[in-house]
């Protein structure tokens, strides 16, 4: 029963996914193309609605798929000062647009600690997000610090606000899946009634806890408590000045535009992503394999970008194995652009020889970061 509901998540969430390239994708061309203001607006309009609908399927797709797949924790280094900062700076435009101040409360001159990055950044930015909705005015509090106990060290997270507060009867039920304080037709706010139940399942499984005190009116403190090992900040600065330098040294010899090959069968990714991508650097296009092995035959490519579903016959897996096989090509960055997204599929693919991931729908910021990446390290 699992492994059918497996595929029919992976599945459903590829189906999904793969319209979004072009609705995303193109939206957002539009928007920053149009001159005429109206029809910029439209274009803008459409871009933040499908912005919405994209988040609404990450966290349908992200719960289910907490329900049967294990959660595998990546241990990092983590500057939590600096993340916090960035979330900040992130939120700082929707805290404004409701006259709402974000302040930060962090004595401690660094906190460094090991734990996953990606869920911590996940659970911040769905309780900030959360903070802002439920809040019509004052301000949210930010604070973080370490702590002992026990012998034990512990990263403590709160995130307060002054916001419209959750009556006691309800603060068992808003950690549930779908469930909110307000449901049934007259709700007063809207939302899919995941983030908290994404949160907890995370805290879980990073072996902390989450706590609420609220009162109605007045606002709502969520705090977060994870052990964590503390890192020294020295460590983390050592490692990112390497980057910085090699960036450099890399950023004035390429200058000429790289040649890059694309290997898609949805014919819409394929114009968006060639639309984004032409500017900046030499693309060649194939709807197939076998035109891709041609392709990488006659040519020379410093990188390849190869969606996994390639429609019938050789996938996407199997011809990054055989791009490999051909002369040249052993060690060059072979991306999996794909809307199978979840984490395992990602590390699978990453396994299996890709040396980099795009989860679809993706913008134009994020594609051309990557190989910005791929090019300048
Ligand atoms: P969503 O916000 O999408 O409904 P969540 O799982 O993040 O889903 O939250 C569940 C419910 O908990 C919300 O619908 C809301 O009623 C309540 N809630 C969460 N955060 C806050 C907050 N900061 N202030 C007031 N209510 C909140």
């Amino acid at each position: 029963m699992n492994r059918v509901k497996a595929y029919f998540f992976a599945n459903m969430s590829h189906e999904l996914r793969t319209p979004f390239v072009g609705i995303v994708g193109f939206s957002e061309l539009l928007s920053e193309s149009l001159q005429n203001p109206e029809e910029k607006e439209m274009a803008n309009q459409i871009l933040k609605s499908s912005k919405r609908l994209t988040e609404t399927l990450n966290k349908i797709l992200n719960v289910t798929r907490l329900e049967f797949d294990k959660l595998e924790v990546k241990l990092r280094d983590i500057d939590v000062i600096e993340m916090i900062d960035q979330l900040k700076i992130l939120f700082s435009k929707s805290a404004s647009a409701k006259n709402i101040s974000i302040k930060t409360k962090i004595s401690q001159d660094e906190i460094v600690v090991k734990t996953d990055g990606r869920m911590l950044d996940e659970m911040i930015t769905n309780l900030l997000n959360n903070a802002i909705k439920y809040t019509q005015d004052g301000f949210i509090d930010i604070s973080a610090e370490t702590i002992v106990r026990e012998n034990k060290n512990y990263l403590l997270l709160k995130v307060a606000d002054t916001g419209v507060g959750i009556p006691k009867n309800k603060q068992e039920i808003i950690w549930k899946e779908f469930r909110q304080v307000s449901e049934g037709m007259n709700r007063s706010f809207e939302g899919t009634g995941l983030g908290l139940t994404i949160i907890k399942k995370y805290v879980e499984t990073l072996s902390g806890k989450i706590t609420l005190e609220s009162e109605i009116g007045k606002g709502s403190t969520f705090v977060i408590e994870i052990p964590v090992e503390i890192v020294s900040k020295k460590e983390v600065n050592k490692s990112k000045e390497i980057v910085l330098k090699q960036t450099q040294n890399n950023i004035e010899i390429k200058s000429r535009k790289p040649k890059i090959l694309y290997v898609e069968d949805d014919v819409i990714a394929l114009s968006y992503v060639d639309k984004v991508l032409k500017a900046f650097y030499e693309i060649d296009t194939a709807f197939n394999a076998t035109i891709a092995l041609e392709l990488a035959n006659k040519n020379i490519y410093e990188a390849m970008l190869l969606d996994i579903n390639l429609g019938k016959g050789i996938d996407g897996v199997e011809l990054m194995q055989m791009m490999r096989k051909i002369n040249g090509y052993n060690k060059i960055p072979i991306v999996a652009v794909t809307a199978y997204a979840a984490e395992s599929d990602r590390l699978e693919f990453l396994a299996k020889g890709f040396t980099h991931y795009l989860s679809k729908p993706f913008t134009s910021v994020e594609l051309r970061g990557m190989l910005g990446k791929i090019f300048n390290s």
